[in-house]
């Protein structure tokens, strides 16, 4: 299974902020998609991402005024992402070892959606599943 087989069902979808937005737009951002990471797209593409994440630690770190800082302050600059054409298997292993939950797809540097480990589990679930229900039809044949 690969990355674009995900996004056919998904959709391609990818809730966005600039860099120079607040943290506390970043908040309502973050609520109003019902996700944990909105990627940042200044005027040269992806420039990074942020997630729910960086918030709570910021957070913790910074206090309240946090809330007027721009997006850019917190957000992972170095950005992980991922082509159509890789596979579920390998962004698994990716996102298990540098343990983030979402990664952006690039295709010719456009961004073309995001996958994120619900995406992942659900499809290898399904993989897992079709395996299954061919097994139980050939032992059912005898
Ligand atoms: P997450 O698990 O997605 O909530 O993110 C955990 C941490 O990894 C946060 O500091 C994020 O900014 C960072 N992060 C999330 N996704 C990526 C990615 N695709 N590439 C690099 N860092 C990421």
């Amino acid at each position: 299974m690969r990355i674009a087989d995900v996004l056919r069902t998904k959709g391609s979808a990818v809730a966005t902020i600039a860099p120079d937005a607040s943290v506390s737009e970043l908040l309502r951002a973050l609520a109003e998609h019902n996700v944990g990471a909105i990627v940042v797209v200044g005027a040269g593409g992806v420039a990074g991402i942020v997630s729910e994440r960086d918030v709570v630690r910021r957070l913790h770190e910074a206090g309240a005024d946090l809330l007027s800082s721009p997006v850019s302050s917190i957000m992972t600059a170095d950005v992980f992402t991922c082509s159509p054409s890789d596979t579920v298997d390998s962004l698994t292993v990716v996102m298990t070892e540098r343990r983030f939950r979402h990664v952006p797809v690039l295709s010719d540097g456009q961004l073309v959606g995001i996958v994120s480990i619900g995406d992942v589990v659900k499809s290898r679930i399904g993989q897992l599943e079709q395996s299954a229900d061919q097994l139980q039809a050939y032992i059912a044949q005898g």
